[in-house]
């Protein structure tokens, strides 16, 4: 999906407020009725039909006839700009360059500060591939079951911050987060290759026990990344260290499946090293002795429930992720 952030201009405030109705309205309405816009605006009735037309035809609202009334959606393009919008008004965001990532649940691209500092912005997009399922199997938002896609994008983005920022807190090597807003998460760049590019490192022992290491500190500390892999693993440029990225999956180390994870992400590394490098060794991490006694006497699952992502949410986001996969 292309972004214009020189579009971000090009709204007019009226338009605004036009976009921001149909947004409200779809928590309640798949399809936000023309007369629910004009009356959650403010704006009369002829003045509403231009402007939401002048938004259709940027794709920020997509017009959509169902059999008992016309209306208008939200398009990921709108709920981009609206996300976006808030980013640059608070003087987080100023432009957006290339996309350098294209993910099954994100989108992923470099920005820059008003200051011209590079950062990374990422769009969450789930729903993109599995909304169907989740409308078919589950009811899980009530009334809010139309916007499921941007309820669960957000929430994914909201785990991710979460999750991102006491990591960063406690010197876990990951990216700096700077923002986040609606389903969107603004970061420092790294300057990396993801390890699944690179075909040969200094020493394949010694990042191997980097990357164990790493998901022990994890246990140690009541997580676990739950997708820890070549993909998520970057290599930064200069020092060769590990960078690790894309937290909406982590769980907790008192999850009822933590070991079964657990095992999982030893074992991408351990499958990795003996693919690419062909190194193999007989240590790696057991979840019993990693997470049991001499832990820390910090528990970041704990930190991260208490800073506002809630046990229900968690739930909410697990559950669609395992209808998705
Ligand atoms: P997804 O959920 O789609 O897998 P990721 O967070 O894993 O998204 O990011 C996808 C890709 O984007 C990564 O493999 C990496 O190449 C790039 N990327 C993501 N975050 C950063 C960052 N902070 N700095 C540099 N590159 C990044
Ligand atoms: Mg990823």
């Amino acid at each position: 999906m292309k972004l214009d952030a020189t579009d971000l201009r090009y709204v007019t405030s009226e338009e605004f407020r036009v976009l921001t109705a149909v947004e409200m309205g779809s928590k309640n309405h798949e399809v936000v009725p023309t007369q629910l816009i004009v009356q959650i605006s403010g704006i009369r009735n002829g003045g509403v039909n231009k402007l939401v037309g002048s938004l259709a035809k940027r794709n920020l609202v997509a017009r959509v006839q169902n059999s008992h009334y016309d209306g208008y959606r939200l398009t990921y393009g709108g709920y981009d700009y609206l996300a976006m919008r808030a980013l640059s008004k608070r003087d987080s965001l100023h432009s957006v360059g290339n996309q350098i990532g294209v993910g099954k649940e994100s989108d992923i691209y470099i920005v820059a500060d008003p200051e011209g500092n590079e950062m990374v912005l990422k769009l969450h997009r789930l729903g993109r591939v599995s909304f169907r399922a989740i409308k078919q199997k589950r009811d899980y938002m009530g009334k809010r079951k139309s916007a499921s896609w941007m309820y669960m994008s957000r929430l994914a983005a909201q785990k991710e911050w979460a999750f991102m920022k006491i990591l960063y807190e406690h010197d876990f090597p990951v990216p700096r987060p700077i923002d986040q807003a609606r389903h969107c998460i603004l970061m420092g760049f790294i300057d990396a290759y993801p390890l699944r590019q690179i075909d040969e490192v200094p020493s394949p022992g010694k990042l191997y026990s980097q990357l164990m290491d790493l998901i022990v500190r994890f246990a140690r500390a009541g997580l676990i990344h739950g997708d820890f892999n070549e993909f998520n693993i970057l290599i930064r440029r200069d020092t060769g260290d590990p960078v690790v990225i894309d937290f909406p999956q982590m769980v907790s180390t008192s999850h009822e499946n933590a070991e079964w994870y657990f095992n999982r992400d030893v074992g991408c590394i351990k499958t990795f090293f003996r693919r690419r490098f062909k190194y193999e060794s007989s240590i790696y991490p057991r979840f019993k002795s990693a997470h049991g006694e001499g832990s820390e006497d910090f528990r970041l699952d704990v930190v991260v429930a208490a800073s506002g992502f809630s046990r229900r949410e968690q739930k909410a986001l697990e559950e669609v992720r395992t209808i998705s996969l």
